[in-house]
């Protein structure tokens, strides 16, 4: 599947594109102990956003060359709208903040720090990790 990295996104966004890209690794290393990559798929790639009409932006976990990545499923992916970039990412950094702020022992926040934890090859955990990841739909 064509995606496009994190690079990409740090060559064609704006100064605010960048400093979420920071605040996010910031974020991860802080939570998970671990770096996640972003990077931004077209969301007609994704069976689950694909056939929904209108606009829909999303974005979540998911496994890309054996290694886990945020995925950022755009709307419009050329040209780079970094709004979209940084809405996104803005929802994925609150969530791991509000996780933690909410209640350190929540069940939910335990079970995504486990998770983020596992190997990239362990299908079956990532696709549960996958299913269980609250999948943010903005239209
Ligand atoms: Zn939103």
């Amino acid at each position: 599947m064509e995606y496009f990295p994190e690079d990409v996104l740090r060559d064609y966004g704006d100064e605010p594109t960048n400093l979420m890209l920071d605040l996010w690794h910031k974020e991860c290393l802080k939570q998970f102990k671990n770096d996640i990559e972003v990077i931004m798929v077209d969301r007609r790639h994704n069976p689950q956003l694909r056939d929904i009409p209108g606009t829909v932006n999303s974005a979540s976990p998911c496994v890309f060359d054996n290694k886990m990545h945020l995925a950022l499923w755009l709307e419009s992916v050329y040209p780079l709208e970094p709004v979209l970039v940084t809405h996104e990412l803005g929802h994925w950094i609150l969530a791991l903040r509000g996780f933690k702020r909410k209640s350190g022992n929540s069940e939910a926040w335990t079970r995504w720090k486990k998770q983020t934890k596992l190997p990239a090859h362990d299908t079956a955990a990532v696709s549960r990790w996958k299913a269980q990841a609250a999948l943010h739909d903005c239209r």
